[in-house]
């Protein structure tokens, strides 16, 4: 029987390249990914087994069977699941089928990942070759007759052919391992590789001895989440987690829990404590296994977990669904919708509780995965009270992680909760007479903290919520009000802040600053609306309109959005997105206490040459676009104005 030679995928080859290299000082984890991969093929030929009894009647009993040979240094990994025929082997062990795993290739080669997330990206069994020369894979599938075989030392090819080898159902993957790896063949090594990294695994792994024949169980080979809390371990729920996460890292938190009720479901699930690296792939989907009455059903069930907690990891199992259940009418099933909903309700719970009593440490929580929960404010209204309470923002108030701080934060107290307040903190903080949240969203808080827009809510000690997740303005635009209190942009309408009292006691020396409107004598009042006017003429066509500004103390102008449009960030971002391509006007607003604006204005009462006064009222807008961090729309224009008005200064000056 011939053999055919076929090459790895290219990105195969590349990965393969740095495993084989890599200088990873926890090799070990191969045994894991295999191990895991027998479980799996377990776990889906138990699941076929449902609607096609026969084809485990022959040997019922799942397991995985690890033999060593000291002598050709030969580590075996074998299981009697679902098998593998010619094709299923070209595909899954020659090519890469999953997104993602190109960039973590790449990252390996950057060497800014680390190889022992490898599992996470779909591609766990090239981990072999970290440890092994070559690898032979010899495979039948179950109800299938012929055995095939695949052959590799990972160097850019494969072989498949057809094996005259005896072999019941399943997969035996044999390692010929590298010089200075035979460590791993030695029984106390094995034994601690898996019952450091595999004990949680529900079928049970078994150590040949060679020379008796007789096999030692490994593991404890029952499902984890079936065994009471008590007795179970930290460690053994760290190692559950890196099994369902792929991952090395430890868990934020784990939730493990049995319902008993009107629907009965048993649960383990974790928080990871870092974001994982698809968090934001458009699909949006979940990774929380489905079992019923512990047989694998699915791990990709849309309708068990909503997309806004899709960083959750682990595994529910159903009392109640059919183990007949048809994948694809699981969607529908009103038993997953029950499970979601209480599912949800336990999870946002907990993450109350803990925001509650571990501020700093639900901080950190909120900054991985914040973004991803506030997608439930505009998806889930029936826990839409309840996010807003788990929501964490920066503010004006509460200095962010960067240091340094920026320009005009309050001093405000020690940064209890990571530098991050909730919204009831924010209502309880309200100056007297403010009635509205005030926010500013864009796309840094540094920058943000920086707007000439915020001017006048921090002279009059406004605490100002800084939203930079592209998700906010989205929310925003649903979600009208906190506690009766409506959200309202600074960037957008009129900025009402005559009602909100001038300072709180003791503010007075730190807000120099705060400039209230100053007094205007009627002849001024009358320069200014004259100002107003040209400006408007000269910009007709540019801005919606003109006016003089509550919000400005320092910067001579600043653009806003009229109270009916689009705010302008969000604006920004569907341009960007090309989901509109015409943005409206802005308004222009003008600080009446500047003195360049005061100079303005007299020199229109007096009569001031009509070009150069239309030249300055041009710079004011494009002044105000580049606060905006725009470019002016004629910069060639903008620099001969620019240039113009300089020389005269430094002429007449
Ligand atoms: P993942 O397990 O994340 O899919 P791997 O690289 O570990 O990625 O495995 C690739 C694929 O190879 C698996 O999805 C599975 O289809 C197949 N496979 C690997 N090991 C086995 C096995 N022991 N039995 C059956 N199929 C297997
Ligand atoms: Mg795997």
């Amino acid at each position: 029987m011939s053999a055919e030679t076929l090459s790895f995928q290219a990105e195969v080859s590349r990965l393969l390249d740095i495993v084989a290299n890599s200088l990873y000082s926890h090799k070990e984890i191969f045994l894991r990914e295999l191990i895991s991969n027998a479980s799996d093929a377990c776990d889906r030929l138990r699941y076929a087994a449902i609607a096609h009894p026969d084809l485990i009647a022959e040997d019922p009993e799942f397991k995985i069977r690890i033999t060593a040979e000291k002598a050709g240094r030969r580590l075996t990994i074998a299981d009697n699941g679902i098998g593998m025929n010619r094709d299923e082997l070209v595909e899954n062990l020659g090519t890469i089928a999953r997104s993602g795993t190109a960039a973590f290739v790449a990252q390996l080669e950057d060497a800014e990942a680390d190889v022992s997330q490898i599992g996470q990206f779909g591609v766990g069994f090239y981990s072999a070759f970290m440890v092994a020369d070559s690898v032979e894979v010899t495979s039948r599938k179950a109800g299938e007759d012929q055995v095939w075989c695949w052959r590799s030392d990972g160097k850019g090819s494969f072989e498949v052919s057809e094996s005259d080898r005896e072999l019941a159902r399943g997969t035996e993957i044999a390692l010929t391992l590298k010089k200075g790896e035979e460590g791993f063949l030695a029984p106390e090594e094995i034994r601690r590789i898996v019952t450091t990294y595999s004990d949680h695994i529900a079928i049970p792994i078994v150590l040949a001895d060679q020379a008796t024949g007789a096999g030692e169980t490994l593991n404890q080979a029952s499902a984890l989440w079936t065994r009471p809390k008590s007795e179970i371990s930290e460690e053994q729920y760290r190692e559950f987690y890196h099994h369902v996460s792929h991952g090395f890292d430890d868990p934020w938190l784990h939730l493990h829990f049995k319902a008993e009720g009107v629907i009965e479901y048993s649960g383990l699930l974790f928080v990871p404590a870092s974001r994982p690296f698809d968090l934001f792939h458009p699909e949006r989907q979940h990774h929380v296994k489905l079992y019923v009455k512990r047989v694998f059903i699915t791990d990709d069930c849309a309708g068990l977990v909503p997309p806004y907690l899709r960083f959750l990891r682990g595994v529910i199992d159903s009392e109640d669904l059919p183990l007949n259940v048809s994948r694809e009418m699981l969607q529908a099933n009103p038993v997953i919708a029950k499970i979601r909903k209480a599912v949800v309700k336990r999870v946002l719970g907990e993450l109350k509780r803990k925001a509650e009593q571990a501020p700093d440490d639900y901080a950190v929580f909120w900054k991985n995965f914040g973004a991803v929960v506030k997608e439930g404010l505009y998806e889930d209204e029936a826990q839409r009270a309840v996010i807003l309470e788990l929501a964490r923002f920066q503010s004006t108030a509460a200095p962010g992680e960067e240091p340094g701080g920026a320009p005009g934060t309050e001093a405000g107290k020690p940064a209890a909760g990571g530098g991050l307040i909730g919204l009831k903190d924010y209502v309880a903080r309200m100056r007297e007479g403010q009635e509205a949240i005030y926010y500013i969203s864009g796309d840094a808080p540094d920058s943000l903290r920086r707007s000439p827009q915020l001017e006048g809510f921090r002279a009059k000690g406004v605490e100002v919520l800084l939203l930079t997740d592209p998700v906010d303005d989205f929310w925003l635009s649903v979600v009208p009000a906190y506690d009766d209190k409506p959200f309202k942009s600074v960037t957008r309408g009129a900025a009402d802040l005559d009602g909100i009292e001038a300072q709180r006691p003791g503010d007075e020396d730190q807000a120099g600053a705060a400039r209230e409107t100053p007094n205007q004598t009627p002849g001024e009042a009358g320069e200014l609306d004259s100002l107003i006017a040209f400006v408007k003429l000269t910009l007709k066509d540019k801005v919606k309109d003109v006016r003089l500004s509550k919000r400005l103390t320092e910067s001579p102008v600043c653009l806003v959005a009229d109270e009916g449009d689009l705010d302008m960030h969000l604006e920004r971002v569907l341009k960007q997105h090309h989901q509109i391509d015409r943005a409206s006007q802005r308004i222009l607003e003008v600080n009446p206490g500047h003195p360049l604006i005061r100079g303005l204005a007299e020199r229109v009462a007096a009569g001031g040459s009509a070009a150069d006064l239309e030249d300055a009222a041009r710079l004011l807008l494009d002044q105000a676009l580049i606060l905006e961090g725009e470019s002016p729309p004629d910069p060639v224009a903008f620099t001969r104005r620019l240039s113009h008005l300089v020389a005269r200064g430094l002429a007449g000056g």
